[in-house]
C-alpha cells in the first residue's frame, strides 16, 4: 500500500532508540523527510548514519538529526530552529521511573507531567495550526498500554499520560479535524527495547531472579507469547500518519500482542 506521504517533513522525537527510531525508520522508508531528535548526539548520530544507509529508504528521503532535550523549552527551540512547518509529528520522551507514590514528591511529578504531558501539548501547539493551514497534519503522541490498563508502580506515568489522553481527547475533535490534521495516541505494551531489558534487569536485581526466567514469565503473560519489535510499532505510526487514516482522530490505538483484555 503507498502510504501517500513521500516528501512530507516529519519530526519524530526520543528516536536515536526504541520506539521512536521504529517510527522514524517506518517514515522513511515511506519517502518521508525525518527529523530526528534525542539528547545523546553521540547514538543519535550513529542512529541517523544506520537510517541514511537503510536500502528500503528511498534516496529522496533525507534524515535529519537533532541533539536536544525536548522536555526543555531550549530544547524545542533548537528543533524548530531547524525547521517549523512538520507535516508530520511523533511526540516520544523517556517514561517516568517506576516506584511507590509515597515517595514521589512535587518535583518528581513536575518532571513527569513536564515530560509526557506537557512536551507533547507544546508540540501539538506549535505546529497544528501551520498542519490546518496547509490541509493536512499528523501527530501521534507515543503514550502507553498503562493507559488503558494502570499498572500500580507507575503512577507518575499513568497520571501524566492520562493527563495528556485527556487533552488530545478535546484538541482532536477542535476545528482542526476539518482541515485536515488528525491526534492520535499510540499505545506501546511490551516492546523489545532498551527500555523495557532495563525494567528486567532491575526487577533482575532486586529479586535475584535470572533476567531470561523474568523475560520468559512475561512474554508468556502475552497472549502472542512475545514482546513487540520496535519495526512493526514504527509500521503502525507510518499508517496513522498516511492519507489512509484521514478519518481516524483522537484514539487511542493499542499495540500490545492482546494484554489488555477488554472487548473495547
Ligand atoms: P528507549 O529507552 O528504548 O528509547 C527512548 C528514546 O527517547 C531514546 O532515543 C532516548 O534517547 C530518547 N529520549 C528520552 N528522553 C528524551 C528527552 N527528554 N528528549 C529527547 N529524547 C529523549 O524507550 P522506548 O522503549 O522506545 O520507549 C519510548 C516511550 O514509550 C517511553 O515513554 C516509554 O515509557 C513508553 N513505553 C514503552 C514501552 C516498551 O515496552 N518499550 C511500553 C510502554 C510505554
Amino acid at each position: 500500500m503507498d502510504l501517500g506521504i513521500a516528501g512530507k517533513w516529519a519530526l519524530v522525537c526520543g528516536a536515536s532508540k526504541g520506539l521512536g527510531r521504529g517510527c522514524a525508520q517506518a517514515l522513511l522508508r515511506e519517502g518521508v523527510n525525518v527529523v530526528i531528535v534525542a539528547r545523546g548526539a553521540e547514538v543519535l548520530e550513529a542512529t541517523a548514519a544506520a537510517l541514511q544507509a537503510d536500502p528500503l529508504r528511498p534516496v529522496s528521503a533525507v534524515v535529519q538529526a537533532v541533539a536536544a532535550d525536548i522536555t526543555t523549552e531550549a530544547g524545542r527551540a533548537a528543533v524548530f530552529a531547524v525547521r517549523k512547518d512538520f507535516d508530520i509529528v511523533v511526540t516520544n520522551a523517556g517514561g517516568p521511573p517506576p516506584g511507590d507514590f509515597r515517595e514521589w514528591d512535587r518535583e518528581a511529578w513536575i518532571k513527569a507531567v513536564d515530560a509526557n504531558m506537557l512536551t507533547p501539548i507544546e508540540l501539538i501547539k506549535a505546529t497544528v495550526d501551520g498542519m490546518a493551514a496547509r490541509g493536512f497534519g499528523r501527530i501521534v503522541n507515543i503514550t502507553s498500554s498503562a493507559v488503558k490498563s494502570p499498572i500500580d508502580v507507575l503512577g507518575l506515568s499513568n497520571g501524566a499520560r492520562g493527563g495528556l489522553t485527556g487533552f488530545v481527547a478535546g484538541v482532536s475533535r477542535s476545528s482542526l479535524a476539518a482541515k485536515g490534521v488528525t491526534i492520535n495516541n499510540l499505545l506501546p505494551g511490551a516492546f523489545d527495547t532498551d527500555r523495557l531489558k532495563s525494567g528486567m534487569q532491575s526487577a533482575s536485581s532486586k529479586t535475584g531472579q535470572p533476567i531470561d526466567a523474568i523475560r520468559e514469565v512475561r512474554m508468556k503473560a502475552i497472549p502472542a507469547q512475545r514482546f513487540g519489535h520496535p519495526e512493526e510499532f514504527g509500521a503502525i505510526c507510518a499508517f496513522l500518519c498516511s492519507v489512509h487514516a484521514g478519518y481516524m482522530t483522537g484514539q487511542n490505538v493499542l499495540a500490545d500482542g492482546g494484554a489488555y483484555s477488554g472487548t473495547f
